[in-house]
């Protein structure tokens, strides 16, 4: 096991009851078990979820180190690594000291029934990240626990760009701990839906899946064509709503490729400034998706359109990345006859607003809850190196992060992005 020398490093702590976060000296993380990973923070994220935990509206009642979005490079690794471990995640072999990571924003073992199943959200050790149980990234190291299954090498990426193609930026990897995997999964949790697959794959219900033996499809069961076209709406115009659209204008554009089928996008907000930046979002890669394809509307004017495009039918899908109850609201009333909600947000509200008769008046499904981020890394990670024109910036119309800031900064920070008044803010320790 490599040595961490036990002294004090600074970190951004939040204190409760509310809106009260230090710059402080606290100690420096240890290996605690043998699977563990010690981090040394490149750059760390402020993101909207962090504000649940600032305005003091999640259960969290004792002083913790903030963050959950954090890349870095490892100095230090367990004894559960370098030893030979047949059937372990592969990093307990390969992981090794110097080796740049990015880590989703809840721990992952990579070896319980839920992490081997895909969905590593619900993974048997999951924590989430900058809770009392476990540190946070807003700091100059992090102990990761179950590294091995938990920690994505950023060399990874590296492959999967162009020969002679610049490596991503530190800010543009960032984006893998939490938000973009999560508009990945928003989208993907959509297009994988039976309900969306069977227009994809041009074949009516019930015989896009399973039936039983000896029920043969009539000869006619294949969609016409003008049933083969997808409507989708995306609910939050957020960092989390922007990576949303961008993923999933990607992932269908890949689907027409190989299928005759017509998509069309509308990205939703009643904030003047977040349709801005998904105007600017949608300009830049505007040689890939018309104005036909995809426009950016208020609330007013996305009812509208989507009774307009649809013939009044709705959406075949809302992708609602807001979390609260206007979201779900509105993203039922877009949604059509059979349709899907992926929604992603993190809500609050102790009751839904919809009546079980309003659910089953639509046959609407409902898929809800936290990114499986582990799972979505390769796929979000293709994305991130494909659309650089929209990842690779900071603080440009059409990038995602605002500004690069030290830790000096963060009070200040927080009480702007509460605000509203900046955008997504990443914090660089060693300034
Ligand atoms: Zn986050
Ligand atoms: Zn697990």
């Amino acid at each position: 096991m490599a040595a961490v020398s036990l002294s004090t490093q600074r970190a951004v702590r939040w204190y409760p009851p509310a809106y009260d976060v230090r710059v402080e000296d606290v100690p420096m993380p240890c290996i605690e078990h043998p699977d563990d990973a010690i981090v040394k923070i490149k750059l760390a994220g402020l993101c909207g979820s962090d504000l649940h935990v600032y305005r003091g509206h999640e259960d969290v009642t004792s002083p913790c180190v903030c963050g959950h979005e954090f890349v870095g490079e490892v100095i230090a690794l367990g004894d559960g690594f370098f030893v030979a471990s047949p059937g372990r995640p592969d990093l307990y072999t390969t992981l090794k000291v110097g080796d740049r990571v990015v880590s989703p924003f809840t721990v992952s073992c990579g070896e319980c029934h839920f992490c081997r199943a895909g969905i590593t959200c619900r993974c048997i050790h999951s924590t989430l990240f900058g809770i009392p149980d476990l540190p946070g990234g807003q700091a100059q190291y992090v102990r990761v626990p179950k590294a091995g299954g938990t920690l994505f090498k950023l060399d990874t990426i590296t492959s999967m760009l162009p020969p002679g193609k610049e490596p991503l930026a530190d800010s543009s990897l960032l984006l893998l701990a939490d938000i973009l995997p999560t508009g990945v999964f928003a989208a993907l949790q959509a297009l994988q839906h039976p309900k969306v697959a069977s227009i994809i794959n041009g074949v009516p219900y019930p015989f896009n899946g399973f039936v039983p033996e000896g029920i043969v499809a009539p000869q006619h069961a294949q969609l016409h064509p003008e049933d083969r076209s997808l409507t989708f709406a995306v609910v939050g115009l957020g960092p989390v709503g922007v990576c949303a659209a961008v993923s999933l204008l990607e992932m269908l554009s890949e689907i027409r490729k190989k299928a005759s089928l017509k998509f069309r996008v509308i990205a939703v907000d009643p904030n003047a400034s977040r349709r801005e930046k998904m105007q600017a979002v949608l300009t830049s890669i505007s040689t890939d998706f018309d104005a036909d394809t995809v426009t950016v509307a208020d609330i007013p004017q996305a009812k509208d359109i989507v009774a307009h495009w649809t013939g009044a039918a709705g959406c075949n899908a809302v992708l609602e990345v807001v979390g609260n109850n206007s979201a779900i609201s509105l993203a039922y009333e877009l949604v059509r006859p059979f349709g899907l909600i992926s929604s992603v947000g993190v809500h609050q509200a102790p009751q839904l607003p919809l009546t079980g008769r309003e659910v089953y008046d639509k046959n609407v499904s409902f898929d809800f809850g936290r990114c499986p981020v582990r799972s979505m890394m390769p796929i979000a990670a293709s994305i991130l190196a494909k659309r650089q024109d929209v990842f690779g910036g900071i603080g440009e119309d059409a990038s995602l992060i605002d500004r690069v800031v030290g830790l000096s900064e963060a009070v200040e920070m927080y009480e702007m992005f509460d605000k509203g008044r900046v955008g997504k803010v990443l914090f660089d320790p060693w300034r």
